[in-house]
């Protein structure tokens, strides 16, 4: 199975990184806050590997997206995680609408202590501008649109360096970029990369299907093995590898002429339904120990 997930940098070359860096370097000028997005469900594996060397200094705000697909108290776990690190995370349902009312409370005061010390330092005081960054898929626009509350209320072009770019306006307290910044993932870190294929981050058309498959369905079954047998009505002595696929494919009748267990069929089942939340609220990475300083 070492050959599964190779995942090559068809749409992240370096010259593509490099100008994804750019831009969003670029637009990092003109914010206060950064909004970082991970999915709750692999907080680790959907981060950016540079990230912090990128944004720097800047004010962070984390949020754990899709929030209704994770395991809840793994999801408490990383919040607190963060925490440790003096950093605020807030889990989100971008989708529904879910956290968003804690997430702009939770920017704001990030940026107050930012704009506060601006006009302490003499400037005029202003809305404080924050812009959104993560890798793709994760749900940058689902949440442009939810903070937006549907109705992009545009603040007006500004003359000068911020001509071209548009900002929603969020309160009033509040201004942010209407453009995600667009980051790569940790494709080097097979774990991460094999997290990321089990999740829908990268497109399925460039690994290995079958053996991924084959990998989430073990994890699955070490990590929530009830809520496998559960869905697909197994008995308590769940077999594993192709036999654990056969059984779901029976199960759900995927069954070809002469009654052959259709695989494909069964493998984009388990797929659909793992990233659907069919499978249960699912987290796959655990928070790292917290370091001792
Ligand atoms: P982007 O590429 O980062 O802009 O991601 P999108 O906003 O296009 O979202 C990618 C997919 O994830 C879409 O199918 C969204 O409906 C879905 N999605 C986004 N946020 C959530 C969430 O909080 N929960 C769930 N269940 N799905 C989400």
């Amino acid at each position: 199975n070492d050959n599964a997930i190779d995942i090559p940098s068809l749409q992240w070359y370096p010259g593509h990184m490099r100008k994804a860096e750019r831009l969003v370097k670029e637009n990092l000028k003109l914010v206060d806050v950064v909004i970082e997005l991970l999915d709750a469900r692999i907080p680790m594996s959907s981060a950016n590997p540079v990230l912090r060397e990128i944004v720097g200094g800047k004010p962070r705000v984390i949020v754990l997206n899709k929030a209704d697909l994770a395991d809840e108290a793994a999801t408490r776990a990383w919040v607190n995680c963060f925490a440790t690190q003096g950093i605020t995370a807030v889990p989100v349902d971008a989708v529904k609408g879910r956290g968003v009312k804690e997430l702009v409370q939770a920017i704001a005061k990030c940026a107050k202590q930012k704009t506060d010390k601006l006009v302490q330092h003499g400037a005029k005081a202003r809305a404080a501008r924050c812009m959104i960054l993560g890798i793709p898929n994760v749900g940058k626009s689902s949440l442009i649109n939810r903070l937006s509350g549907g109705s992009k209320t545009k603040v007006e072009n500004r003359p000068g360096v911020t001509r071209a770019k548009q900002w929603i306006r969020i309160g009033a307290q509040l201004e942010l970029l209407d453009m995600p910044g667009i980051l790569w993932p940790k494709f080097e870190d097979r774990q991460a990369a094999l997290h990321l294929a089990f999740t829908g981050a990268i497109n399925d058309n460039v690994y290995d299907v079958a053996s991924v498959v084959l990998l989430l369905l073990d994890t699955l079954r070490m990590r929530y093995p009830s809520d496998l047998m559960e869905r697909y009505r197994l008995e308590k002595e769940l077999p594993s590898g192709m036999e654990l696929l056969e059984e779901i494919g029976r199960k759900r009748g995927c069954l070809r002429a002469g009654g052959k267990v259709d695989y494909e069929k069964a493998e984009q089942i388990v797929l659909t339904d793992f990233r659907s939340g069919r499978l249960g609220r699912v987290t796959l990475d655990d928070f790292p120990p917290i370091p001792t300083i």
